[in-house]
């Protein structure tokens, strides 16, 4: 009786929140993945998985995977194959690779901004004629760098499913200027030219406290600080309207206003390597002395940037990137040891720009597509790449010397012949449920570190132990199409925190109007919110973390992510008006389980050498095959991924003249 009343009130639930809408989200059925129009071919997959995903050959009439909504990232059907191999039930399964005949220059594995910048430097050594073949497993190039497009009423909205901004903590090298500069992108420029619109002027930010984590469900707004629109007030003031306790409210405004040096006497070079080896949450507890109700108010800010929460971040990099506590410590702005990358880009900054694309670094994958692949997007411009169609139809076309396969899991990468001496590779990929082999010159790994010991065995041990070293970060970044931004507006609010929710963070997306993009206006026009999900596990090493993470991502079903998406909207917008069920038009969630590149923390990794960094190791050449990838610079960033691929095309034809002569 009781369990049968349950259920009625789940199916009560889950019909005021809308589940039964039929939104967008219903071109993923089942588990199955439907392209826009397009005919169905199954990818290889091992088992009982094959029945159950399934993409269309990229050159059916309507592929077009921008659009698609539902379950994107890492989407069924992606992945099932790297992890067969993994498991090493792959070949007992697989017949042997059928040969295509097809020879080419090189092959690039990964078709990420590494790998797409890759073959851009390789065209521009060995001329326009060079055959190049790119493969990724993925039904859209851009790896990271993927698009999200909607079109309610006709008209488009754009998002970016991935990596966004241009700035990177490290300074920009010639050739990593160098390539952006050729595709047309000049950030400084677009930053004065495409600014923010007027739509979101006058909103601010503020904080939900959920039932669950505080006790009490509230949404406060008008946070002090520097947040966005936020206003400037007391902390006191602010946080008398929480439901947070007393003394944890004293312990905020300790934290937020206080000066107090907590290490008075201290050296500056000492406090910043103690700083540099307590996680953030440890400074405020054992040094700020607060009380502990304040932890789960901080635990997730710390989400966006690194994928895991206070328990795992330095309190230097905290102090870093302007977390408060540390206002009377007196600590000079400067690099210092035992900063993470991410951190040190904050204390020397090396952009005066936040411009991104209104899809971020889609657009520079796109730009690179359409600059290798003649006819796959028309324009000619950084701008006009915004509101260009693609024509993937003509992406892996023989027309074109340089070819991007989807779909294309590669599986093996080895030498025709002895490493030292060998002129060609080959290369096995798995597609539409069969295995094929393709012959280069040379190939560049751009596809991430952990696959490579897995593709190419025959790396030296060492090398394939380093390679397995970093652990990426999971992360989601949900983009969810409403009817209008009314609710948001009638709050008051463009941005939530919700440190104990599902999704830490829903904002507005960022409205850039550029070329012929036209973002929402009025709050009566529809409109993109994103929310930010780490599956992160405080109290584990961060590389647990991150094990975890994937764990959960791919244990957890669209349906869990829609039910909770809408339940945390309506929570949060419920008093600005907001209707689950009538409200929400489609939801894309863009599910990364591997996502950001592992960067070395001082809480967790060795302080190793220069030169003996796994990333080190694990990028060496090994004969004509190079590594490029953000990973095997152990940072997350656009310009690494970029500088990655230059290196490894070096390498790659330093090694061909070498063995030519
Ligand atoms: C959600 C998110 C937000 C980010 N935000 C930013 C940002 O704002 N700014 C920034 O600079 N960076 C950001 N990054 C970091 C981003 O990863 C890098 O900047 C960069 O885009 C990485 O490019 P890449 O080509 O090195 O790797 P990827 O983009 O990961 O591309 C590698 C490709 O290789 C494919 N691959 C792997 N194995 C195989 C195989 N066996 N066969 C075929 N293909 C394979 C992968 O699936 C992938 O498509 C973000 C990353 C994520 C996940």
């Amino acid at each position: 009786m009781a369990n049968s009343s349950e259920q009625e009130r789940k199916r009560s639930r889950d019909r005021e929140l809308g589940m039964h809408r039929d939104i967008t989200r219903r071109d993923f059925l089942n588990g199955m993945v439907v392209a826009a129009g397009g005919a169905l071919a199954s990818t290889w997959l091992p088992g009982s998985v094959a029945a159950q995903t399934s993409a269309a050959a990229q050159d059916a009439p309507g592929y077009y995977p921008p659009a698609l909504s539902g379950m994107r990232g890492s989407h069924p059907g992606a992945f099932e194959t790297a992890h067969s191999v993994r498991d090493g039930d792959f070949w007992a399964k697989a017949g042997k690779p059928v040969a295509t005949g097809e020879t080419y220059d090189l092959i690039v594995v990964g078709g990420g901004i590494s790998g797409l910048a890759a073959a851009y430097f390789y065209r521009q050594h060995a001329g326009p004629s060079a055959n190049i073949l790119i493969l990724d497993n993925h039904d859209d190039f851009g790896g990271h760098a993927k698009r999200n497009e909607f079109r309610p009423g006709g008209r488009l909205l754009l998002t970016n499913g991935g990596t966004v901004a241009i700035e990177s903590p490290f300074p920009y090298s010639n050739e990593a200027r160098g390539l952006i500069t050729e595709l047309g992108i000049d950030p400084p420029a677009f930053e004065k030219k495409y600014s923010d619109n007027e739509a979101y002027r006058g909103l601010g930010s503020g904080y939900f406290f959920d039932k669950e984590t505080f006790g009490v469900e509230r949404l406060v707004t008008g946070a002090p600080g520097g947040r966005r629109g936020a206003s400037g007030g007391k902390w006191g003031d602010f946080l008398a309207k929480t439901p947070l306790s007393a003394q944890a409210q004293e312990s905020i405004v300790r934290i937020q206003e206080g000066t107090t040096d907590y290490m008075k006497g201290v050296p500056q070079a000492e406090k910043k390597a103690r700083l540099s080896r307590m996680s953030y949450k440890d400074f405020l507890l054992n040094v700020v002395k607060a009380h502990p109700d304040v932890i789960p108010f901080y635990q997730s800010r710390t989400h966006g940037l690194y994928g895991i929460g206070i328990d795992a971040v330095p309190a230097l990099d905290c102090w870093a990137i302007s977390f408060p506590g540390f206002q009377g410590m007196e600590l000079a702005r400067v690099p210092s040891k035992g900063l993470t990358f991410t951190a040190l880009g904050a204390v020397t900054p090396q952009a005066d720009y936040h411009f991104h694309f209104p899809d971020g670094n889609a657009s520079i994958a796109r730009l690179l597509v359409r600059s290798l692949v003649p006819g796959s997007a028309p324009g000619h411009t950084a701008e006009d790449i915004v509101t260009a169609k693609m024509d993937y139809s003509r992406i892996d076309h023989g027309d074109s010397p340089v070819r991007i396969r989807l779909n294309s899991t590669v599986v093996a990468v080895h030498h025709l012949g002895d490493s030292a001496s060998a002129k060609e590779v080959e290369v096995a990929y798995a597609r539409d449920g069969k295995v094929y082999s393709v012959r280069g010159k040379g190939t560049v790994l751009a596809c991430w570190n952990m696959v490579i010991p897995y593709i190419c065995p025959d790396l030296p041990t060492e090398q394939k132990e380093a390679l397995r070293y970093g652990v990426k970060v999971p992360l989601v970044y949900t983009v969810v199409a409403l009817r209008n931004s009314n609710a948001f507006s009638k709050l008051g609010v463009r941005g939530v925190s919700c440190p104990g929710m599902y999704h830490s963070s829903i904002n507005l997306d960022q409205a850039i109007h550029i070329g012929d993009y036209k973002p929402p206006r009025s709050p009566d026009d529809p409109v993109l919110v994103r929310m930010l999900r780490t599956p992160c596990q405080p109290g584990l090493p961060a590389r647990d973390q991150q094990r975890a993470g994937h764990y959960d991502l791919l244990t957890t079903s669209f349906e869990t992510f829609e039910r909770n998406i809408r339940d945390q909207l309506a929570r949060v917008l419920a008093a600005g008006g907001f209707d689950p069920a009538r409200d929400i038009n489609a939801i894309t969630v863009n599910r990364w389980p591997h996502g950001y590149a592992y960067e070395y923390n001082p809480l967790w990794d060795s302080d190793w050498p220069e030169g003996k960094r796994p990333c080190d190791i694990a990028r060496r050449r090994f004969g004509l095959i190079t590594i490029a990838n953000s990973d095997a610079a152990a940072a997350a960033y656009t310009d690494q991924a970029i500088d990655q691929a230059f290196r490894a095309v070096r390498e790659l034809v330093e090694r061909r003249k070498a063995t030519s002569s």
